[in-house]
């Protein structure tokens, strides 16, 4: 079994936050970081030991970080796959390409969840809207069609309310087959991150509960507000889906909880998620330390909550607001990736809040006015 060793270097494919904050945490423990972006300046970059600044798939440039890197991961799960498992072939990338061939696509990832023994929303697979209008009778209404490949935040899915509304799901056609799901009526949404070391070892981390504005995540908190027979559920069946998927690395696995208490998988993310962020200091360790261990052959280490802990992302319109609120919130922990544009909607930060009382913290952070547009 190979065991990377600080003074030793990790490859990211990607150079968004997720792979600066897996950066950072690497580098407490002494490896030295190579990363692949396209971005002169990527949030990654900044704090990498070596740049290589080309597209994700370009041949040259993963040969580059093959040579520069003892150990290749990746940050986000649109890579090229068939680019992936050629690098796979000439350098040590010890969580495959097949969970990413799976996660890239709703239609192969719905039915490993399924295979899995884990539950789901009804679901049918539609490649033309022909298909779509002939089966959707199957899920009835409402339902949300989602295109099989490359959606994220909400982009790339429309609800459907009734079958006359039916045309508003045509357009998703034009990139990719669909799925269209029975719309659940959640009472909310949980997340657990499951990681698995290239030892053997697995850990997950405590459930998180997620607020959503607008399809992107505005709040985690933890712990999550459910019940203990719920909270057994979720973990079962994150710990189904990670064995079905031999998971090496790491695993968000998304869910929803019903108000009967039953949770259904809405979908995987195969890379830290922004549901984790808390872990950095609410946890005995983070979900980016935690990344690093598994592939780096380490065993993992148990991540125990030290305090109860409340997440908030930062878009671009939070962030003036933000710091100018800062000197009067010393307890904020303020999180900023180094992106330049500021642009509406995109996640540019985070703060995590830790104290004994969260429903405190959530009616502060309200009351600030920050999170307000
Ligand atoms: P997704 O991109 O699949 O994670 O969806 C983004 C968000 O849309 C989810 O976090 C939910 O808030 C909402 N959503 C997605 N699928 C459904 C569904 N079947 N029923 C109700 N809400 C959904």
């Amino acid at each position: 079994m190979t065991m990377i060793q600080p003074g030793q270097t990790i490859g990211i494919i990607g150079g968004g936050q997720l792979g600066r904050m897996m950066a950072l945490s690497a580098k407490e423990a002494g490896f030295r970081i190579a990363v692949l972006d396209p971005a002169e300046d990527s949030p990654c970059g900044q704090v990498a030991d070596i740049k290589i600044i080309a597209a994700y798939d370009d041949e040259e440039a993963l040969g580059k970080l093959a040579e520069a890197s003892d150990v290749i991961t990746y940050e986000f799960e649109n890579i090229d796959y068939e680019g992936l498992k050629r690098l796979a072939e000439r350098a040590y990338v010890p969580q495959g390409a097949e969970l990413i061939r799976i996660t890239q696509d709703r239609i192969a990832e719905k039915a490993a969840i399924r295979k899995a023994g884990a539950p789901v929303a009804p679901y049918i697979e539609a490649t033309g809207f022909a298909e779509l209008k002939s089966r959707v009778g199957e899920i009835g209404f409402p339902c949300v069609v989602k295109t099989a490949r490359g959606g994220y935040d909400g982009k790339g899915q429309v609800i459907v309310k009734e079958e006359a509304a039916l045309a508003e799901a045509e357009g998703l056609f034009e990139h990719s087959a669909c799925v269209a799901e029975a719309f659940v009526p959640f009472e909310k949404e949980i997340s657990i991150i499951i990681q698995r070391s290239t030892d053997g070892s697995s850990e997950c981390l405590p459930v998180q509960e997620n607020v959503h504005q607008n399809h992107i995540l505005h709040e985690t908190i933890v712990p999550a507000r459910i019940g203990g027979d719920t909270e057994q559920a979720a973990l079962e069946a994150a710990r189904q889906i990670a064995d079905h998927l031999q998971l090496i690395g790491t695993l968000a696995v998304e869910m929803f909880v019903l108000e009967d208490g039953r949770v259904l998988i809405n979908e995987l993310a195969p890379r830290p998620h922004n549901s984790g962020h808390y872990s950095i200091e609410a946890c005995t360790i983070s979900q980016f330390g935690q990344h690093v261990r598994a592939i780096c052959g380490w065993p993992l280490r148990k991540p125990e909550l030290l305090r109860p802990a409340v997440m908030v992302n930062v878009l671009g319109q939070h962030v003036d607001p933000l710091l100018k609120a800062v000197p009067n919130h010393p307890g904020w922990s303020v999180h900023l990736y180094g992106k330049a544009d500021a642009k509406h909607n995109r996640k540019m930060g985070h703060v995590t809040i830790l104290s004994e009382h969260n429903e405190e913290t959530l009616s502060r952070i309200d009351e600030t006015g920050i999170w307000e547009g």
